[in-house]
């Protein structure tokens, strides 16, 4: 498919980063790409439908970016899953493993209209972790989760398993 070649030829591979060993995939030449970025942008709003969700939440950091087009595009609003601390009023948490400690997620308690049918983003899928958490987290603050949609996903860390049975919709996988 169209997009799927689009984000493949417009991430980068940079080698030992963050931590030597580990291959990070950078997709801020996508987000560059007016035009790229419209496309694959228009591609996550049609492959759910524009009616098939009231607010779209977007994960730290990249996903906020993917995250405020959708809702600009499709007129509903944005919700930001954040990293611990930095939301200023009554949040729920919900930490997950990485392969050295521990990480947490937050969301407002208030995040969300009861049954408000939400759709979740971010860049990249990695172990799954991050998308577990925030999946989570949208349900305990009172919404139905619509749909989950990435950029990029890694098939190799096996993170759509974790997220079993729901579907994971990916505009590129490797
Ligand atoms: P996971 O929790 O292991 O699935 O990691 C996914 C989260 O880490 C997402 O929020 C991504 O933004 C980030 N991430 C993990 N690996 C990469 C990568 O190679 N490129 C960009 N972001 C990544």
């Amino acid at each position: 498919p169209v997009t799927a070649q689009l984000v493949a030829s417009r991430v980068l591979d940079v080698p030992d980063f963050p931590k030597p060993g580990i291959v990070f995939k950078d997709l801020m030449p996508l987000f560059a790409d007016g035009a790229a970025f419209r496309e694959v942008i228009d591609d996550i709003v049609d492959h759910h439908g524009r009616d098939s969700f009231d607010v779209v939440v977007g994960i730290e950091a990249r996903g906020f970016v993917v995250a405020a087009a959708i809702a600009y595009a499709t007129g509903v609003g944005v919700v930001p899953v954040r990293k611990a601390g930095k939301l200023p009023r009554a949040a729920y948490a919900a930490s997950y493993a990485l392969e050295y400690g521990e990480a947490t997620l937050e969301v407002h308690q208030d995040a969300f209209t009861a049954g408000h049918r939400v759709l979740v983003v971010d860049d990249v899928l990695a172990t799954g972790g991050t998308a577990q958490a925030t999946l989570d987290l949208v349900e305990r603050a009172g919404g139905t989760v619509a749909g989950f949609s990435v950029l990029l996903e890694l098939s190799f860390l096996n993170g759509r398993d974790r997220l079993a049975p729901r579907a994971v919709h990916a505009l590129l996988t490797v």
